[in-house]
């Protein structure tokens, strides 16, 4: 092991004995009693030195046997201890490709901030690269959504569409203006690419089918049509269900963005328990979608998509999908946030789940909000849940010295 405190969280003395890592309260956390021989010890913590090393180094300062070691323990407890060699295999073939890394050095910073185990961001991040997630629609907020996830390293990212390029889908980070005229899907896929990090890896089968969403850790649909994205078709979502694909929603609807809800089928809230939920507030409900349906059907008009709302949208839809890819529940599961021009206060609005919805949702949640249900994470495929190991840090973090609170 090479221990290293956390460089994500800026270091301050808030008084002679009380060390403060960080700045914002959402990761902050303060540490004291401390002196300043252990303070200054803090600096050697650097990730270049191992274990011994360090004690070595710790006799020579002064420091009590068994010092350093408390202290590495108790840094580690609180989630502050990285490991510059630690988080696997995998982690270590990203560390040996270096322009790859730094590519992505930013991202694994933040990472380090949301992860507690030593070495677990850097195995977070490369695992990214192993995950195969489909975004259908590609108009500015899909291909806006590929492409930020494909360079965020995630290593398969499929885009669905039809049709092709209009002027209307060109964003920055999107569809470039020289795809105008392209195949939608093969243009996005080969921009998200573009922004890729490292090649991609090399592909496994392919489901033949590709409508139940089967092997993907996650499928974004963001429709061009704005009916869809205001009233997502629970049919349309059917296949994702029964193959138990976790799935998010995302689009620009007249001058709205949304986001959510992302779906932990079975688990969590779906498009048939918003269209159940909706219909029992507002009766007349499915006629207006039919109404909008069969008039969008109708007509070709370009629908209104602000850019830069539909570039919000894409980022939070993406810091979602990858907040859960990482294995994390975000918000958007049970709920969609929505943005409206020109307030743009972000608000979250509740998407319970429905008893008359065939995903069952309602039946296992049983009123509990989500994302609180331990085992929803844990069932999710592929995700790592370290949702408990967590918890556990938080646990021992306020039976400790340690106050999060700054
Ligand atoms: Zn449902």
């Amino acid at each position: 092991m090479a221990p290293l405190v956390k460089p994500a969280l800026r270091r301050s003395w808030r008084d002679l004995n009380t060390v403060q890592f960080g700045m914002t309260p959402a990761h902050a956390l303060t540490l004291g009693p401390m002196d300043t021989a252990t303070g200054s010890f803090l600096d050697l913590l650097n990730g270049t030195r191992g274990l011994e090393l360090l004690r070595e180094e710790g006799r020579r300062m002064g420091l009590p046997d068994g010092h350093v070691d408390g202290l590495v323990r108790r840094l580690a407890r609180a989630g502050l201890l990285d490991d510059a060699k630690g988080g696997g295999p995998a982690a270590e073939a990203l560390r040996r490709k270096k322009e790859v890394l730094d590519r992505l050095r930013p991202d694994l910073a933040s990472l380090s901030l949301t992860t507690s185990e030593p070495g677990e961001a850097t195995a977070r991040l490369a695992a990214r690269r192993s995950l195969r997630v489909q975004v259908r629609g590609a108009g500015r907020v899909g291909a806006m959504v590929a492409s930020l996830l494909s360079g965020a390293g995630v290593g398969d990212v499929d885009v669905r569409d039809v049709g092709r390029v209009e002027p209307w889908d060109v964003a920055p980070g999107g569809l470039p203006a020289e795809a105008v005229g392209e195949r939608r899907d093969e243009a996005a896929r080969r921009t998200a690419r573009r922004f890729a990090p490292d090649r991609p890896p090399r592909h496994g089968p392919r489901s033949p089918h590709g409508e139940d969403g089967a092997g993907h850790s996650l499928v974004i649909i963001a429709p061009r049509d704005d009916v869809a994205v205001h009233a997502p078709s629970p049919s349309a979502a059917e296949p994702l269900i029964a193959s138990g694909t976790p799935h998010l929603y995302a689009g620009v609807v007249e001058g709205t963005g949304v986001v959510g809800p992302l779906v932990l089928p079975g688990e969590t809230s779906c498009a048939g328990c918003l269209s159940e939920g909706r219909t029992d507030r507002d009766p007349a409900w499915p006629r207006l979608v039919a109404q909008w349906r069969s008039g969008a059907a109708r007509t070709r008009e370009v629908r209104p998509c602000d850019l830069a709302l539909a570039t919000t949208v894409a980022g939070l839809a993406a810091a979602h999908a990858l907040a859960f890819l990482d294995g994390r529940v975000p918000s958007s599961a049970g709920a969609r946030w929505e943005v409206s021009l020109p307030g743009l206060s972000w608000h979250a609005r509740p998407v319970w789940a429905h008893p008359a919805c065939p995903c069952g949702a309602a039946r296992k949640g049983e009123g509990e909000h989500p994302s609180e249900d331990e085992e929803s994470h844990a069932t999710m495929g592929e995700q790592r849940p370290s949702k408990e190991i967590r918890r556990k840090a938080d646990a021992e973090r306020l039976a400790g010295t340690w106050r999060a609170h700054v």
